[in-house]
């Protein structure tokens, strides 16, 4: 099925690392008239845009948090000149992936940079990263509403809001890339007393958003909620200034988890927020054990997928917001494939994965490439339900899944037919390849992760995988002999 209408006109929502790279692969493909990026803060890199604490900019959250369809996003902001939006980065953030994996397919890191690199480093690479976009872009112009314009032609209405004079604009695009994150709207889950404790001790529960550094935690008994990636990190760091040890309620063994034994107390979930008029600041595990003065709760609980300006399109893209709903192959919107959610993936690579999610896109509304009747499209999306389910799972793209999908999707970019006055041979701009070596380096990646961090304060020095031990030509000649 080829999209009903020539794509000319195609706007892009945010000039985070997804939209970046689909601005550069739709430049690359040399045939829209109009390509425009609209971002709501003032400079590029998406939640690389760390906010300080020190900026007084950090917020706080409703608690309980259950609700995915909140409006959009109130701007803060800075020196009542610069529109600004919270980022869940923290001040201490290193990036949980090695920057030989976390790469743009021809922007690779500097050799100086820390393997982990700080989140500064990442802010300035998607700087340099987006020069030759920045001219598409933007700033402070924040996205109110997309609607559909024409069922027929699968055009859009879309309507803009300059930040500073409020004065909305809509133009309409023949397509529309949803690039705007998925780390915005909070889910902080409903546990029996939570909103009477709320209300008795304002301020102690809080959201992984929220949290910048551990200096506020000092001293006090903490519960860190969820052992994700911020779950895990967070906690480590408000562990070495807390009273006592950290307690971590977890539903499950992480991933991530350190292999030698930490020294955070694990505990299984909270049950209950037990009244002020029983217990001093007490909450109940799972476990029937009480935990009593309890000065502070950080709940890293994840986030709802959520586009409160796509709110009268149907189908809609979200109900329970656990998922992004009727998308085909993870990013084309069934019933008008012109929408597109580049990297509504996870625990992926997100940079190579916007990469080449943009080189499929990009060929399909350039003509290049068709995709499947909408039927087809249709029981994809079924048959990923009946073996993923409707809630967070339909997206997780734990490896090896991951590099399959990734490499899928180079494949299929690769099919597009060649037009002579593009890059490679006609070919395009092409995207990421993951072979054995890559490959090897993801499997191993929370191991790598460990052992850089174990490294203490002499990390900052280790500049690639094999400095701490990982050696890839070694590996593969092991592999040789066993077999
Ligand atoms: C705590 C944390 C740690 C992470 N660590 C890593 C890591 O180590 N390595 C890694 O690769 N990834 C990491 N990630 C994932 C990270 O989200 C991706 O690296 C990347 O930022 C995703 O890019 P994006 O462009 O899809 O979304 P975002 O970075 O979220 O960018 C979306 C952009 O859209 C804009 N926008 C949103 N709504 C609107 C609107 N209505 N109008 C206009 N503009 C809008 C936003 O302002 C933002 O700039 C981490 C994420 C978090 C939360």
């Amino acid at each position: 099925m080829a999209v009903a209408n020539p794509v000319r006109r195609v706007a892009i929502i945010g000039a985070g690392p997804s939209g970046l790279a689909a601005g550069k692969y739709l430049l690359a493909e040399k045939c829209f008239d109009k390509i425009e990026v609209f971002e709501q803060r003032s400079s590029v890199g998406g939640v690389w845009n760390h906010t300080p604490s020190s900026s007084n900019t950090k917020g706080a959250t409703t608690v309980p948090q259950t609700n995915p369809h909140e409006p959009v996003e109130k701007p803060i902001w800075i020196n009542q000149t610069e529109a600004t939006f919270v980022s869940p980065l923290y001040d201490h953030l290193e990036t949980n992936i090695p920057k030989e994996l976390m790469r743009f397919s021809e922007n690779p890191f500097p050799s100086d940079v820390q393997l982990f690199p700080k989140h500064q480093t990442v802010k300035q690479y998607l700087e340099e990263y987006a020069e030759d976009v920045k001219h598409l872009i933007q700033f402070e112009r924040q996205v109110v509403d997309v609607k559909l314009k024409d069922p027929d032609l699968s055009t859009w209405d879309l309507t803009t809001k300059d930040l500073h004079t409020g004065a909305e604009i809509t133009h309409i695009y023949d397509a529309v890339v949803v690039a705007s994150g998925h780390y915005t709207v909070p889910y902080l889950p409903h546990i029996p007393g939570i909103e009477a404790w709320d209300a008795s001790y304002p301020g102690v529960i809080s959201h992984s958003k929220f949290y910048d550094s551990s200096e506020i935690f000092r001293g006090k008994k903490v519960v860190v909620v969820g052992n994700s990636a911020s779950g895990l990190d967070i906690g480590s760091q408000i562990n070495e200034v807390s009273k006592g040890n950290l307690l971590v309620s977890q539903r499950s063994e992480s991933y991530l988890a350190a292999s030698a034994p930490e020294d955070k107390i694990i505990c299984p979930e909270i049950v209950e927020f037990l009244p002020a008029t029983s217990h001093d600041r007490g909450i109940r595990f799972a476990d029937n054990h009480i935990e009593e003065q309890v000065d502070a709760i950080v709940f890293c609980t994840g986030y709802f997928y959520s586009y409160p300006f796509l709110s009268s399109l149907r189908p809609p893209v979200v109900t329970h917001g656990l998922r992004t709903m009727n998308v085909y192959q993870q990013m084309f919107y069934i019933d008008h494939p012109t929408l597109v959610f580049p990297v509504l993936t996870q625990r992926v690579i997100p940079f190579p994965m916007a990469e080449n999610q943009a080189a499929v896109f990009s060929r399909v509304w350039s003509g290049r490439l068709s995709l499947p009747p909408y039927t087809d499209m249709r029981a994809w999306e079924e048959s990923e339900l009946a073996t993923k389910g409707d809630e967070k799972a339909f997206h997780l793209l734990q490896f090896p899944l991951d590099a399959d999908y990734l490499n899928f999707l180079y494949d299929w970019a690769a099919k597009a037919a060649p037009r002579s006055e593009l890059a490679s041979n006609g070919n395009g701009k092409h995207g990421v390849y993951w072979g054995e070596h890559e490959r090897w380096m993801r499997a191993l990646f929370p191991s790598i992760r460990r052992a850089f961090v174990q490294k203490g304060d002499q990390r900052h020095s280790v500049k690639n995988i094999g400095e701490l031990g990982f050696n890839f030509e070694e590996w593969k000649r092991e592999q040789q002999q066993r077999r």
